[in-house]
């Protein structure tokens, strides 16, 4: 547009005569020009929109008298820095702004994120400030309120972290008592697992275990061989020296079997004084070379059990041993059986010995 180019008025005005109506044609629409500018500044106080108006005033005088075109021409050239400097002040006035309620928005929005229940004074602030928002017009009352917000959100976060604190303490404290809780639990597993007489595992444990190592074997093919021990005459202990030495026999019977138990044997109370003792890995071989071990351990140890008789009573017992090794097609039960019938052969035939399978 040639108001604001390079070309002006008193280019045109000294090269051709001066067209009255062409010029009236212009310098109305100049009048326009001026009136839209007027009417669409923006109302910052800031900028002064009252004086840069008046100027926007004097010029549209000015063009009003009829003044020469050379000099209406100078006066434009005057006045068009006075418009671009207020358009680009305007403009620059305005980015500001929007960058500031660009900041305004994330310190509430990362504020409001740390808001939790205990927070009710942050939010009673909160709409305090959002009051003031409303009222805000001026680049500095925004910055007021931007400043106060980080106030506010530096005390949500003390609020926070106090709460924070709390908390942990309170989790700490849960946590010890659900490890408590989960010790007494592992300690009513295992004692559920457990013979209370003699610290063997029980006959419930046993059984799981088998099958275990049943399927085990069924998959893998790795072997297991059982021993099924049995007090010999354990009644007549019970009858001589009384049913507390019967237990310490019980005792005595489960410490030898630990004394030779390697970290993947299970040793468990089968029920009443008979113990079965789970060798995995074990071949046949192997199992009968351990359980001949401990029968003459066991043969060989004397207690002494000062009775009414004798101070110096002394007091020994044997055992009895049935071997077998699991093999294919075996259930649970049929390794069981096997090494029963193995028991009851050698009880039949003497008794303190060790029956494996393949000697039946
Ligand atoms: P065998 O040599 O043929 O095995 O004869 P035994 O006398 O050992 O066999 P029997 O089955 O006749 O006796 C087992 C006894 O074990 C009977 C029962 O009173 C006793 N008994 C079972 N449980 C316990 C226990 O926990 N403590 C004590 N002291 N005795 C028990
Ligand atoms: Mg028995
Ligand atoms: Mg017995």
């Amino acid at each position: 547009m040639a108001f604001f180019g390079k070309k002006t008025i008193s280019d045109e005005a000294s090269q051709q005569s001066p067209d009255r109506e062409r010029l009236d044609n212009y310098l109305n629409l100049v009048r326009a020009l001026i009136i839209l500018i007027k009417e669409h500044s923006f109302d910052f106080k800031e900028l002064e929109p009252d004086k840069f108006k008046a100027q926007m005033k004097d010029l549209s005088e000015y063009i009003n008298h009829d003044r020469a075109l050379s000099k209406i021409d100078q006066t434009f050239e005057k006045y068009k820095d006075i418009i671009l400097k207020y358009i680009k002040a305007t403009k620059e006035y305005v980015l500001e702004r929007e960058k500031e309620f660009r900041d305004i928005i994330e310190i509430m929005s990362k504020g409001m994120a740390e808001v939790n229940e205990e927070n009710r004074a942050f939010n009673d602030r909160i709409f305090e400030s959002s009051d003031s928002i409303e009222k805000l017009t001026y680049l500095d009352d925004i910055r007021k309120i931007k400043g106060e917000l980080i106030k506010h959100v530096d005390e949500v976060r003390k609020v926070v972290k106090e709460k924070q604190k709390k908390d942990e303490v309170l989790i700490k404290e849960m946590s010890a008592k659900v490890e408590a809780l989960q010790e007494n639990l592992k300690e009513a597993e295992d004692a559920s697992m457990k013979d209370a007489l003699t610290g063997a595992l029980n006959r419930l444990a046993f059984d799981r275990i088998m099958e275990n190592l049943s399927d085990r074997f069924n998959v893998s093919k790795k072997v297991f061989s059982l021993l099924m021990f049995d007090i010999d005459n354990f009644k007549s202990i019970n009858d001589n020296y009384g049913h507390q030495i019967g237990d310490r026999v019980l005792m005595a019977l489960v410490q030898h079997c630990n004394n030779h138990i390697r970290k993947e044997d299970v040793l468990a109370r089968y029920g009443g004084e008979e113990f079965a003792f789970i060798l995995p890995g074990a071949t046949l071989k192997h199992a009968v070379k351990r359980a001949n071990v401990i029968r003459k351990k066991i043969e060989e140890a004397k207690y002494s059990i000062g009775s009414k008789d004798s101070k110096n009573a002394q007091l020994s017992f044997t055992v009895s041993i049935g071997v077998s090794c699991i093999r294919e097609g075996d259930s649970v039960s049929s390794v069981i059986k096997r090494a029963d019938d193995c028991l009851y052969m050698a009880k039949k035939t003497g008794k303190n010995k060790v029956i494996a399978e393949n000697d039946m």
